[in-house]
């Protein structure tokens, strides 16, 4: 069976791709990804995906739409909070995978979020099923965390850049809260004294 397993990146497109082969099935790997933000990361996880895709020997559609960093932002709206923009922001990917196997009458999809210890597993996998049953396909399911290490270290032995952050604007804050307050507060102490100095 030909399945087409939507990528989040290269790293996480490994395990699956691995375990796919390893039942007798195929991947085609689908990169759509509006939600990877700002446009060099975009870029340098695209390039991580073409040398995953050189090493590791499997195809890729690209999708054609290009950043989407706008119109990603125009469907996620005021929901800033993550329960609230990570459920759409998983639907935007995967019913565009849906639709992309039905256009290429291919029978499965599936998804290398189901690869991450840090995403939504069982939103994932219930999102992809009720979009399967929509969508008249099957949505191919397996527990890929369990090869979450093996995946690393492979991505690692091949060379393939890991990405510290989920991907869009909102994550990249998020992964670096702390340093950004620790920041602030050593700008904070150097103006405090700068203006004690002014002040005299
Ligand atoms: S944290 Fe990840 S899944 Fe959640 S909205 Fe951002 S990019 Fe999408």
């Amino acid at each position: 069976m030909e399945i087409l397993l939507h990528t989040c990146c290269g790293p996480c497109t490994l395990y699956p791709v691995k375990e796919i082969r390893k039942e007798g099935s195929s991947a085609l790997v689908y990169f759509y990804n509006p939600n990877i933000h700002p446009f060099r990361e975009y870029e340098r996880r695209i390039e991580a995906l073409e040398t995953a895709s050189d090493k590791f020997k499997f195809p890729v559609l690209w999708d054609q739409s290009g950043y989407g960093l706008r119109d990603w932002l125009n469907q996620i709206g005021t929901r800033r909070d993550p329960d609230e923009r990570c459920p759409v922001c998983y639907r935007i990917r995967l019913e565009a995978t849906a639709r992309k196997t039905v256009k290429l009458g291919l029978p499965a999809f599936s998804t290398t979020l189901l690869y991450s210890r840090y995403q939504r597993h069982d939103l994932i996998r219930n999102m992809g099923k009720e979009l399967a049953s929509a969508y008249g396909i099957e949505f191919y399911y397996q527990d890929f965390r369990n090869g979450w290490i093996e995946g690393i270290e492979i991505s690692k032995r091949l060379g393939i850049y890991r990405q510290p952050y989920c991907g869009c604007i909102y994550s990249e804050e998020e992964r670096y809260i702390k340093r950004a307050k620790r920041l602030q507060n050593r700008i904070l102490a150097k103006s405090m004294k700068e203006k004690t100095k002014w002040d005299k």
